[in-house]
């Protein structure tokens, strides 16, 4: 069965279900019993050909340092 990883925006914990895969578009509780769950990008590798999705989403992001460019990164 696969495990989908899950982030609850009420405590900010992340956690993981396995559960079948019909069911991972149901609405998961945290294990604290929170309802305001978002499911997060699966783990499991989906055989993908051809075209790419789109662009990257940004890492981090939010960041203002300036600090590589400087000379100061290595
Ligand atoms: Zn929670």
């Amino acid at each position: 069965m696969p495990r989908y990883e899950y982030r609850c925006r009420a405590c900010g914990a992340n956690f993981e279900l396995s559960r079948p895969m019909a069911d991972s578009n149901a609405p998961a509780t945290c294990p604290d019993g929170h309802g305001d769950t978002v499911k997060l990008l699966s783990t499991v590798a989906v055989g993908t050909s051809g075209a790419s999705r789109g662009p990257a989403p940004a890492a981090g992001g939010g960041g203002g340092g300036g600090c590589c460019g400087g000379g100061c990164c290595g």
